[in-house]
């Protein structure tokens, strides 16, 4: 099953992603989590990525379909993949078509995780995550038990540094699903809407939900 979870920033996506490839035994890829940790270790993708990342732009196409187009060729993609923050222009959703078909594959489903802008600003400006074993956080609607502490792990909590509020206005503007992409999975009937303001368990439970009925209509 290759499932992709689309949305503008803010939406959930890392935290349904994470949850949806445990439930299923998929594999999570997140091109966000990649970048950030290419950076982090001072690669060349890490060095050309960051000056994109910290403006709140995407890092440019042919960067990032080189980045996962290998990802999607190691072997714990082969189960399956739910994907995270990929793809974000019509191209990466081409060239992702593209490379499952190259091993006999293709994208199951397309789930549209959407939200109003106030409510988007609200949450990146309250998410915290940890460093060490990756978990997310929010102020409001997922505290850690102990504040600035990780429940897994015992980490300690950072905020991102595109999480900033001038940035994450920068994020809204220039990265909410293109409407082009956005057509591409509609017409070929793999595009489902689901609403990203409910409670994260709601929200757990209609995108699985999404996801068994087009395993159902798969196999009928
Ligand atoms: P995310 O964690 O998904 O919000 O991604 C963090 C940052 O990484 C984004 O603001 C972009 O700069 C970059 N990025 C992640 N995924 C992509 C992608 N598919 N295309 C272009 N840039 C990306």
């Amino acid at each position: 099953m290759y499932v992709i979870l689309l949305g503008p920033p803010g939406t959930g996506k890392g935290t349904q992603a994470k949850l949806i490839a445990e439930r299923l035994g998929l594999a999570h890829v997140s091109t966000g989590d990649m970048f950030r940790e290419a950076v982090a270790q001072g690669t060349e993708l890490g060095r050309q990525a960051k000056a994109y990342m910290d403006r709140g732009e995407l890092v440019p196409d042919e960067v990032t379909i080189g980045m996962l187009e290998e990802r999607v060729r190691q072997p714990d993609a082969q189960r399956g993949v739910v994907f995270d923050g990929y793809p974000r222009t019509l191209q990466q959703a081409k060239a992702l078509d593209a490379a499952l078909q190259r091993q006999g594959k293709s994208a199951d489903i397309a789930l549209h995780i959407n939200a109003s802008d106030d409510e988007l600003v609200r949450r990146l400006g309250g998410r915290w995550l940890c460093p060490s074993c990756g978990e997310i956080y929010h102020e409001q609607s997922r505290p850690p038990r102990q504040a600035g502490v990780c429940d897994n792990c015992g980490g300690k909590l950072s905020q991102r540094e595109d999480d900033k509020a001038e940035v994450v206005r920068q994020r809204l503007q220039k990265q909410r699903p293109p409407a082009g992409m956005l057509d591409y999975y509609r017409t070929q009937g793999k595009l489902a809407d689901v609403d990203g303001q409910q409670d994260i368990d709601t929200v757990t439970r209609e995108l699985l939900e999404a996801i068994s009925r087009t395993a159902a209509a798969a196999k009928s």
